[in-house]
């Protein structure tokens, strides 16, 4: 039976600081002690990033703009968006998570206290769901969050975000198409030893018609897709 109410999030948090963990770390990380698929995964996440720092930069600078990067993972996103001057907030559900996330950052961003020029702020890390994110935020960003719960949960989620965000919003999200879900289908018929959570898809309808609800309208639209990567990418803007 499918779980809904709080048992996903628990779910979700126990596998992110476990199993997860080590296979996203390895995922998003650089070593290549990864398999084809996870490679793959790898390569069109990469892309997600990148496209969403076209997104914002087009928009104007990133120095001294507030960012929340609410599901950071393993820092993908916070890093280069410091690297811009941004001020980020990153958090994420799991501990372990926050800690890689953390060290990566020590370690990339070298901050030059000496160096009066550099306008890198190293971000600000919180262990927290997004559901309990308070606070204002020039942008708002959710990353390849949304596929780890239900349509019903991600309408509360996506009104969240759009609360803390003033100016912009931005998810991605697992496209409920018929090849994907027709890929998922496969993935359950033939489930690896490392599938340990449910996959969710949205349909763009859906999550637009959410952001409608919250007073947001989409602005731009644009699809990642590799062998085994798909996303949905939005940019969201106050109606
Ligand atoms: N956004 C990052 C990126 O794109 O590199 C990480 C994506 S990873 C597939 C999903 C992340 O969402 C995990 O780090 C997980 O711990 C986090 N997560 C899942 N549910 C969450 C929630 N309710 N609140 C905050 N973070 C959550």
């Amino acid at each position: 039976a499918e779980v809904v109410g709080g048992g996903d999030k628990e779910v979700v948090r126990e596998y992110f600081n476990g199993t997860g963990f080590q296979r996203w770390k390895k995922i998003y990380g650089e070593t290549d002690d990864v398999n084809k698929v996870q490679m793959d995964i790898r390569i069109g996440h990469a892309k997600t990033v990148e496209n969403v720092m076209k997104m914002l930069k087009e928009d104007g600078p990133l120095a001294g703009v507030t960012v929340c990067d609410a599901g950071c993972g393993t820092g993908s996103l916070s890093i280069p968006l410091a690297k811009e001057g941004a001020l980020v907030s990153a958090s994420d559900i799991s501990a372990a998570m926050v800690s890689e996330a953390q060290g990566k950052a020590k370690q990339e961003l070298r901050i030059d206290t000496t160096d009066a020029s550099s306008n890198i702020v190293m971000p600000k890390f919180e262990v927290s769901d997004l559901e309990s994110l308070g606070g204002k935020y020039d942008t708002v960003v959710c990353l390849d969050v949304l596929i780890h719960y239900p349509q019903n949960k991600a309408d509360a989620m996506i009104g969240h975000l759009a609360s803390l965000a003033e100016n912009r919003l931005i998810l991605s999200f697992a496209p409920n198409t018929w090849y994907y879900s027709l890929l998922k289908r496969i993935g359950e018929l033939f489930p690896g030893p490392s599938k340990a959570t449910r996959a969710y898809l949205h349909a763009e309808a859906d999550v637009e018609r959410a952001l409608q609800k919250a007073g947001w309208k989409i602005k731009k639209r644009g699809l990642i897709t590799t062998q085994f990567y798909f996303a949905n990418l939005i940019e969201a803007v106050p109606v």
